[in-house]
């Protein structure tokens, strides 16, 4: 193999000249140049068109590194004048448009940073954590435009999701078939969601059979009025969740109560009785167990709401018939359990029933949704330090929505 076909080989680079190779410095520097088909195309419709000027004369882009040492190619970057898009500068075959890197030094990137922790992608790479969240973007463009996940939709998920402390908020949708994010936007609000639909467009949307929802009222009624065909359902992984929300708030009474009343002991234990109330009672230590048959014998009420909160799990996993007759039964109990945050919970579930039962009904797989959701959790808290929600969508999408490349020459 001659030498520039070696070094081509090793840049991972197509379509692409090997002029020279240097060392400038630290880093290894390669002079480069397109093949002669590659020449002259618009950098954003890649058609052929007359030259226009130098642009801005050489430049470097950043490449993975060789061995040690950090690399990076240099050429000339022309400008082309395109008959749609005007002055662009000219597509080069070993970067995307507009960006300072390669094409494998970003897809590597996006690969890692849906593998890897945000300090070991900073870290391996040698690149500001910024600079990961605009290279995200880019990649997550690419990948949405080359295949359409909305195409194959049938029951969907919407949900809110709150990200920067709690002081931003996104609106994402999930494919409740390929468990698959299947698009996000900043925003909770009916004009958002209006936004998904819009896209969608309206034969796509007679297709939809199912809309599973948080409870939210402004995702049931954009629901409602764009899908004719769907069935609008409360997805049970909510009312779930709803119900462990009341429990945490029968223990911070009694909790309250015990300091009040000068029981610090009994304080301390309510304190700490947090999770083994939370956690499902299969997953729980030896520990948590004793502690929870302690509650049994020593806190009446708190172990009442316990008992509420997993028989409402539990009914929630049977066959819808099964299930409705358990939840009538719950309903009463809840009722007359003396326990404000539980009357007040089965006053909620009530106005749901309608949309519970379509979800049981539809068999909507409860665990999926609540992988989705737990997952992109996660991702909004380690995206923490984007200053852009188009950075967070994209790393979720790349992660979560099946767009992630492979490592660059494993394809
Ligand atoms: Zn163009």
């Amino acid at each position: 193999m001659r030498g520039v076909r070696v070094w081509a080989r090793l840049l991972g680079v197509e379509r692409t000249v090997v002029e020279d190779v240097e060392f400038d410095e630290e880093a290894l520097v390669v002079a480069v140049r397109p093949g002669w088909r590659e020449r002259r195309r618009c950098g954003l419709c890649r058609r052929r068109c007359p030259g226009y000027d130098g642009g801005e004369g050489r430049r470097r882009w950043r490449a993975l590194d060789l061995g040690t040492s950090r690399c990076y190619l240099e050429a000339e970057a022309p400008r082309v004048h395109c008959r749609d898009h005007g002055v662009v500068v000219a597509a080069l075959p070993w970067a995307r448009h507009d960006s300072r890197f390669t094409r494998s030094f970003e897809d590597q990137v996006a690969w890692l940073a849906c593998e890897c922790s945000k300090r070991a992608v900073s870290e391996l790479m040698r690149i500001a954590w910024l600079s990961v969240g605009r290279i995200l973007t880019r990649v997550a463009a690419e990948k949405r435009a080359g295949f359409d996940p909305l195409d194959q939709l049938v029951r969907i998920g919407s949900d809110e999701l709150s990200h920067r402390r709690g002081q931003r908020y996104l609106t994402v949708v999930v494919d409740h078939d390929s468990g698959l994010l299947v698009w996000a936007a900043p925003g909770r609000d009916r004009k958002t969601l209006r936004r998904f639909f819009d896209l969608l467009g309206e034969e796509r949307s007679k297709r939809i059979e199912l809309v599973s929802a948080d409870g939210a009222a402004w995702i049931e009624e954009v629901a409602g009025e764009r899908c004719p065909n769907a069935g609008i359902c409360l997805d049970p992984f909510h009312v779930v969740q709803w119900a462990t929300a009341a429990l945490d708030e029968v223990r911070r009474e009694v909790w309250n109560a015990a300091r009040r009343a000068g029981q610090t002991a009994e304080a301390r234990s309510l304190k700490g009785a947090r999770f083994c109330l939370w956690k499902n009672p299969e997953d729980l230590t030896a520990r948590q167990q004793a502690r929870l048959a302690e509650i049994a014998r020593t806190n009446e009420p708190l172990y009442r709401a316990y008992l509420l909160k997993e028989q409402l799990r539990q009914a929630l996993k049977l066959p819808v018939d099964e299930a409705l007759e358990l939840l009538e039964r719950w309903l009463a109990w809840a009722r007359r359990s003396r326990l404000p945050a539980f009357v007040k919970l089965a006053q909620q579930i009530r106005a749901h029933l309608s949309g519970i039962a379509a979800a049981l009904g539809f068999g909507l797989s409860n665990a999926r949704t609540e992988s989705v959701n737990t997952r992109i959790r996660l991702i909004a808290r380690r995206a923490f330090g984007f200053h852009s929600p188009e950075a967070l969508i994209a790393l979720a999408l790349l992660s979560l929505g099946g767009l992630c490349p492979p490592l660059p020459g494993r394809s």
